[in-house]
């Protein structure tokens, strides 16, 4: 549960009003809010969602998915990972804690891939997997002014939960997927079985796998902690993120907890959603396959 804290303790990093500038500066909203007002598929959604949806849109085509890196010397996509390294002092001014290095075995050489941490170099490199693109989605759904979660999971995936004004409830949103509220695209479609899902914003961190997680055949055991102190975890953490609240905020915050508890107990062993799902968008089939995630 470290990964928890450190979220925790870095959250607020993505309320950064400079970045947030800067990420304004660079969504095409003229194009994002065009697309939001002609999505007749989503019509039944309020425009706030569908901006997000169309923001998600976007991003899928502009943001790129790196499986393995290809040779930065042949242009080769077929390279073999031989692990990750420390990065040198160029990669770590952009916040990267590992390098991972692709062989390249036609032309004999090695191609770095830093896994990037910093916004600015994001935006330019364009790609990533799972962390970078959750990571830069944060903030662009910050930089629109929507109330954003930081989705952990402890089976290796990270994506976001938005808050709609009009359906007054937490949504799935899945960057890497372009996906809006379908929750149960792991369990269902990739086939992926989770033990915790933690959901991380400036107003605390909850607990939110049942939201996720709805078939007991999809739940893996949950050995981390124990659930007594996972819960006081959690609560310590909301209390630290609340700290500076005011007493109104704090009683609306608690009302929405209790709403939000309804609804993610109301979900325990529910059966399977109508909604349609996919197997895994992001990540070559090989690398699905691998993960147990193309839904077979
Ligand atoms: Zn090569």
């Amino acid at each position: 549960m470290s990964s928890i804290i450190s979220i925790a303790q870095k959250i607020s990093e993505y309320d950064d009003a400079v970045k947030l500038d800067e990420c304004l500066d660079y969504i095409p909203l003229a194009e994002i809010f065009e697309s939001a007002a002609q999505d007749q598929e989503n019509s039944a959604r309020d425009e706030g969602d569908r901006v997000v949806i169309a923001l998600l849109k976007w991003f899928k085509s502009h943001f790129k998915w790196v499986n393995a890196a290809p040779c930065a010397h042949c242009g080769n996509t077929e390279t073999v990972g031989r692990g990750g390294t420390s990065p040198n002092e160029e990669e770590k001014k952009y916040g990267t804690q590992v390098t991972e290095i692709w062989h390249c075995d036609k032309c004999n050489s090695d191609t770095r891939f830093p896994r990037y941490n910093d916004l600015y170099k994001l935006l330019e490199t364009k790609s990533g997997r799972c962390g970078e693109w959750c990571h830069v989605m944060t903030y662009l759904l910050k930089s629109l002014g929507k109330d954003v979660r930081y989705i952990w999971n402890s089976e290796d995936h990270v994506w976001n939960e938005v808050w709609s004004d009009n359906e007054k409830r937490w949504i799935h949103v899945d960057s890497c997927e372009a996906a809006f509220d379908k929750p149960l695209i792991y369990a269902d479609g990739w086939g992926k079985k989770m033990a915790y899902v933690i959901a991380v914003s400036n107003q605390g961190c909850k607990d939110v796998t049942n939201r996720y997680v709805r078939r007991p055949d999809a739940a893996l055991p949950r050995k981390l902690m124990s659930e007594q102190q996972l819960a006081g975890l959690l609560a310590q953490l909301t209390t630290n993120a609340r700290a500076g609240m005011d007493p109104v905020e704090l009683v609306n915050q608690s009302i929405l907890d209790e709403e939000e508890d309804k609804e993610l107990n109301s979900f325990v062993h529910a059966p399977t959603a109508t909604e349609s799902l996919q197997a895994r968008q992001s990540g070559s089939a090989e690398w699905t396959a691998s993960r147990g995630e193309n839904g077979a």
